[in-house]
């Protein structure tokens, strides 16, 4: 009887989709899974960001079944930004539009040479799909610091919705070079 290798299995098993272009910004050599995942997450607009749950009514204050049990993971009737209190908490804000995320990704395009002013999401993803090419040392220390930025920037804002923690702006930029 012939053996039946994993790879056929896994080739078999599973439907074969078109690579995705962001792809290479995320899984490159030498990348840091964490960063990497949460990124992955973010271009997907997958995060669990306060305008997705207010879809589900959760942050609805007459709907809480149990709000107090809520309240201890965060969720609560206010639905703006932890970051910059200002402003409906969505993917495309956290990473563009806030005011806070957006002092430290000035903060990382300085410390890495750069002088261009933030662009909006799809802007900047743009940006870093024609710009992030090849394997030299500085498209390597931009990826990670793009996918960092995402990363740190998430941390910061559940250390701040689920702990009250706010670390500044610097200690974040401090993280992400
Ligand atoms: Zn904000």
């Amino acid at each position: 009887m012939a053996q039946i290798k994993v790879s056929w299995i896994w080739d078999n098993t599973r439907s074969r989709l078109e690579k995705v272009s962001w792809h290479r910004l995320l899984w490159f050599p030498g990348h840091i899974p964490k960063f990497s995942l949460i990124s992955w997450m973010t271009i997907l607009d997958k995060l669990p960001t306060k305008d997705k749950l207010a879809r589900f009514g959760l942050t609805v204050e007459d709907k809480l079944p149990t709000k107090d049990r809520l309240a201890r993971f965060g969720l609560t009737a206010d639905n703006g930004c932890v970051l910059c209190n200002f402003g409906l908490e969505s993917r495309n804000h956290l990473f563009s539009k806030c005011v806070y995320a957006k002092g430290i990704l000035c903060d990382v395009l300085h410390s890495c040479g750069l002088t261009q002013e933030p662009l909006c999401w799809s802007d900047n993803l743009q940006w870093m799909l024609q710009n992030l090419k090849g394997k030299s040392l500085i498209v390597h220390i931009l990826k990670l610091a793009g996918t960092g930025l995402v990363y740190y920037t998430w941390e910061e804002r559940n250390l701040r919705l689920f702990r009250g923690l706010a670390p500044s702006i610097k200690t974040i930029g401090i993280y992400v070079v």
